[in-house]
């Protein structure tokens, strides 16, 4: 698609952050141009328009940022997949491996309703562990994992085998 090199360009990559060796890719600055941030949105809601998908969650932060209005497009509800404490309801929660230690995602109770479907979306994939914690939250609870969706996938550290036979929808690769 021709609007991809544009999305492509407009990400940041800043080089040692947070942490010396890591090349960051920072997708505010494709915030910033109005074209690419559209054409982002409208690439994911041409792909999911007419899926049948009641539940677009999104995984805190940069989740919060694409999720709402791919979600308004498509007439589905936006879920919040947060960390750990945020939520004031009642919550059920996944814990998952980082790189040193586990976090811990949750999901509000009663949010979503066993046999929905749902498009899971991040800002990037990288170990994956992160995407894999929100899909097991909403399949714990019977909903039916349509696609996971990132703007950015890191190549090489196989994000995608993580996710198992769970379709991965990328728009931009990087390494
Ligand atoms: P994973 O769990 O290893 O796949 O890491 C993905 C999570 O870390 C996502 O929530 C991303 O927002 C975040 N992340 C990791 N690396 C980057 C990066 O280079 N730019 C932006 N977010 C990143």
């Amino acid at each position: 698609d021709p609007r991809i090199a544009g999305i492509s360009s407009a990400i940041r990559v800043i080089p040692n952050f947070p942490k010396p060796g890591i090349m960051f890719q920072d997708i505010t600055t494709m915030l910033l141009d109005t074209k690419a941030f559209k054409d982002t949105i409208d690439l994911f809601v041409e792909r999911y328009r007419d899926k049948n998908i009641s539940v677009v969650a999104g995984v805190e932060a940069r989740g919060f940022i694409f999720g709402p209005p791919i979600a308004l497009a498509i007439g589905a509800k936006f879920v919040p997949m947060r960390k750990p404490n945020k939520l004031p309801g009642e919550v059920i929660s996944e814990e998952y491996s980082l790189e040193y230690g586990t976090d811990k995602m949750e999901m509000h109770v009663g949010a979503v309703e066993a046999g929905e479907r749902a498009l899971v979306i991040d800002d990037l994939i990288a170990t994956g562990g992160t995407l894999c914690a929100a899909v097991k939250l909403l399949e714990r609870v019977g909903v039916n994992v349509v696609e996971c969706a990132c703007v950015i996938e890191l190549l090489g550290l196989k994000g995608r085998e993580r996710l198992g036979d769970r379709p991965l929808f990328v728009l931009v690769n990087a390494t």
